[in-house]
């Protein structure tokens, strides 16, 4: 193949499958058509790092900004693809271009979920998913500034972490009752609500937002028992949806995310998907899933540019994730929902432990707090489908390393 690659987003994802087919020897013409300003870049640390003022938005890029020229990768920025032609097999952009493609690849990423309720126009009410959105909040995030997060996941709470050392003010409202509930397991909640109200972050669990009121500008956030809290300034991270508008225009198959197989084909055989905006098949989980994930998108990455070169090296991995909070590093292999059985290595107390999710004896996940080790082995054990006697692991005098090599073993 050598004809026109078009590449839709420049997050990731398509940074790495941009590098990832130059390194494999594609010699045909790429176009990356992104609608941000930026050349690829990182959004972990905007929530950590950026947003606490520690590093330069050069930091954050993914690769160099000649990387692009010097690779010949063509890059449209501050564009947005707008239509998939797929009998025509062109995209048109908003600027008036049409681009023809001989595959097409969508790395289209996800968007924040916005409240819809009264008063979410007001000025101050921010969401947290580009340089831009920190760039503003930034603005105002000083000393003494009454800040109020809405959603108890990783992003509002790395956001409290970095809050409270700068001094604000800071309330963070959650409508289950502990948080990251989605991604982790209870203990690990507990944990984390425990070190948050230590540094100073007021939680308050059972608050659905229902609205907000203010002058122009946000003073309060309304609650469903219409109770408020004063705010100068709110962010909202209640989650993403995919953005899967052109796919499902085309007629691309999509069920919260662009479908792919684990090649990361879609099913239009000229187009492929990568990243948050797709829903993938795991042999290792036996079901699909959507993951939001810096791993998956490089991964996806990587895939999608052996597709596209002829080389079918399917995508199956454990699924990981990390988040910084103060000094805690937490990280996550696997997926602990539906599990039935928990053990906990390491005593909470001393901020070093892991949590380990079983569905039976199988080991489906591990929560790593700043414990390396686990997670190292975890990924493999969590691969390898790895079964456990749960006494022997909950008994901390059996060492780790020898329990977790045995069980590999057996695994074969
Ligand atoms: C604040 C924050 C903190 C995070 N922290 C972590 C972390 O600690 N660890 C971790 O593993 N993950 C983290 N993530 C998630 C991780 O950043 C994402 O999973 C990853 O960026 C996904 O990459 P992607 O390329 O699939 O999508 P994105 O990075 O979202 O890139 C998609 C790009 O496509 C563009 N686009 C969409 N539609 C079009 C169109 N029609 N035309 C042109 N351009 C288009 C979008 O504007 C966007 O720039 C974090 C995310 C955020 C926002």
């Amino acid at each position: 193949m050598s004809g026109t690659i078009v590449i839709v987003g420049a997050g990731h994802a398509a940074g790495q499958a941009s590098a990832s087919l130059r390194q494999k020897g594609y010699t045909g013409r790429i176009v990356m058509v992104g609608e941000e300003a930026f050349v690829p870049y990182q959004r972990p640390p905007l929530s950590k790092k950026f947003l606490a003022g520690e590093l330069k938005i050069e930091q954050l890029y993914f690769k160099p900004e000649n990387f692009y020229p010097d690779k010949d990768i063509e890059l449209r920025l501050s564009t947005r693809v707008t239509n998939i032609d797929r009998a025509a097999r062109n995209v048109s952009l908003d600027n008036g271009e049409t681009l023809e493609y001989e595959k097409l690849l969508l790395c289209t990423g996800g968007h924040v979920r916005k409240l819809e309720t009264p008063g979410s126009n007001l000025a101050g009410i921010h969401y947290l998913r580009s340089i831009e959105d920190v760039l503003e909040i930034q603005k105002s995030f000083k000393a003494g500034t009454r800040l109020v997060i809405v959603g108890g996941g990783y992003v509002g709470l790395e956001v409290a972490a970095v809050a409270v050392e700068r001094g604000l003010d800071v309330t963070l409202l959650e409508s289950e009752d502990r948080v990251m509930s989605r991604v982790t397991g209870a203990e690990v909640s507990r944990f984390f609500q425990r070190r948050h109200r230590e540094a100073g972050v007021r939680m308050e669990f059972g608050r659905l937002v229902e609205g907000f009121r203010g002058d122009g500008t946000i003073a309060e956030v309304v609650c469903a028992d219409d109770s408020a809290i004063a705010a100068d300034l709110c962010i909202v991270g209640v989650g993403i949806l995919p953005n899967t508008d052109i796919a499902e225009d085309a007629g691309i198959e999509c069920d919260d995310g662009i479908l792919v197989d684990e090649c990361c084909q879609t099913s239009d055989p000229d187009i492929l998907a990568a990243g948050d905006c797709t829903k993938h098949p795991s042999s290792i989980f036996e079901r699909t899933f959507r993951l939001e994930s810096v791993h998956n998108a490089i991964e996806q990455g990587k895939t999608a540019a052996a597709t596209i070169c002829g080389e079918r090296t399917p995508y199956n991995q454990a699924p990981w994730f990390w988040s910084d909070q103060y000094d805690i590093k937490l990280q996550i292999v696997g997926i602990h929902l539906g599990c039935d059985n928990l053990v906990v290595r390491g005593d909470p107390a001393s901020n070093s432990f892991a949590a380990f999710y079983f569905i039976g004896n199988r080991l489906m996940a591990v929560d790593a707090i700043n414990s390396p080790r686990e997670f190292m082995l975890g990924k493999k054990l969590v691969t390898a489908k790895a079964t456990f006697d749960l006494s022997e692991l909950a008994d901390e005098s059996n060492d780790f390393k020898e329990l977790a090599t045995a069980a590999l073993n057996t695994a074969g």
